[in-house]
């Protein structure tokens, strides 16, 4: 007789190190109040690698019924998936078109980024009398892709013969208060540029712009990292849900003696006798580098362990992290630690290692058991290591 599903689920969770939780519904609302605060604006979703590493099946499901209808991937073939997860949606592809693959893009109804002249001679060539759909990203201060002044007179030429259905641009700013300024500047180079298409639908704001007090919403909205719980407005509160979790399991417990150092390299030396315990989670888990724990030096990584905020101590290893337990000594082999949720977001994990919570999110759980959850329980079902 097969195993119901349910226990089938309960062994693959005993033997991952590590289970990266999704919660869908906390997806949902972070779309609807990002959605709330863009005004008349429409709100896309930008779903490129993987959903940010969250899963791309389950990401689009959720933002679909919430009413999500036009969606930004960065590749050709991440547009093909989607295509074949959401047939009506509109979707953009943000790098644009790669020499010998426009005939991808008619196929599957893609539309192409489109940011430089030679990307829209070669849309309008493929497209010929067809004129697919696309975009055209100008460059407003980033100096990575996107058509400069110079271009703009010939691409007026151009985009005659193409059907453009959005102009659009990229803000270099993450919203700091600071950066008020810069972020007005900005705007004003985007304005001065889309006039050569005053009457095209425009695009500015990502998850941060949508928060600007210059309300830069335009007709459309392209959050990504905030729908996925990270924090836009980085120097105030975090107005979104956190949307993903990550537990690991405690292997062992030991005692060490003040003077014992932990760990490659001995970066770190027991000040005191400590409780240690060693988790089944690293590098290759998605847990940075730079969250290690070094003597003389405030903690940079952190477990939630039976209600205690215990550090790590020593370098992290591929498949584990020793954290201090002194302060949770009951916690004991077999055991769960939190080490992203509510009381640990991605953006505390970031900052702790000197990065930002968006590599954290999209190198997340590349081995990790996976649940998808909504009200109804656990809804889109499970990926075991190796997916
Ligand atoms: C990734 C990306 C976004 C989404 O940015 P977030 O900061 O994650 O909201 C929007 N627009 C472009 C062009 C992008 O590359």
């Amino acid at each position: 007789m097969l195993a119901p599903v349910s226990d089938h689920r309960d062994i693959a969770a005993e033997q991952a190190g590590t289970t990266v939780t999704v919660d869908l519904d906390a997806l949902a609302a972070n779309w609807r109040l990002l959605a709330d605060r863009s005004g008349s604006a429409e709100c896309s979703a930008v779903v490129k690698a993987d959903a940010y590493g969250l899963g791309l099946e389950g990401v689009i499901a959720t933002l679909q019924r919430a009413g999500c209808r036009t969606f930004f991937v960065a590749h050709v073939f991440e547009g093909q998936r989607l295509r074949m997860l959401a047939p009506d949606a509109v979707v953009y592809v943000l790098n644009g078109l790669m020499p010998r693959t426009a005939a991808l893009y008619l196929k599957f109804r893609l539309r192409p980024v489109l940011s430089s002249l030679l990307e829209m001679e070669d849309w309008r060539e493929a497209a010929g009398r067809g004129r697919a759909p696309c975009a055209i990203q100008v460059d407003s201060g980033m100096n990575r892709l996107g058509l400069v002044p110079q271009d703009l007179a010939k691409a007026r030429e151009v985009a005659t013969r193409l059907d453009l259905t959005l102009v659009m641009s990229h803000f270099v700013w993450s919203g700091r208060a600071s950066e008020s300024d810069k972020v007005a500047a900005q705007i004003a180079a985007f304005d001065a540029m889309r006039a050569s298409w005053p009457d095209v639908p425009a695009s500015l704001a990502n998850s941060s712009g949508i928060f600007s007090e210059h309300q830069p919403h335009y007709d459309l909205v392209r959050p990504g990292y905030a729908m996925y719980g990270g924090n836009p407005t980085p120097d105030r509160p975090n107005p979104m849900r956190p949307v993903v979790g990550m537990e690991a399991k405690v292997l062992q417990v030991r005692d060490i003696a003040a003077g014992e150092s932990v760990g490659y390299d001995g970066r770190w030396t027991a000040p005191a006798p400590r409780r240690l315990a060693t988790i089944s989670a690293g590098y290759a888990d998605g847990i940075p580098c730079g969250a290690m724990g070094v003597s003389d030096d405030a903690p940079r990584g952190q477990a939630l362990v039976d209600g205690a905020l215990c550090p790590f101590v020593g370098r992290i290893s591929m498949d584990t992290i020793v954290v201090d337990v002194t302060d949770a000594p009951a916690i004991e082999r077999g055991d769960s630690v939190e080490l992203l949720g509510s009381d640990i977001t991605i953006d505390d994990l970031a900052g702790g290692a000197g990065t930002i919570g968006y590599e954290v999110l999209t190198r997340l759980g590349a081995r990790s058991h996976r649940r998808w959850v909504s009200r109804q329980g656990v809804s889109v079902t499970v990926s075991t290591p190796g997916r």
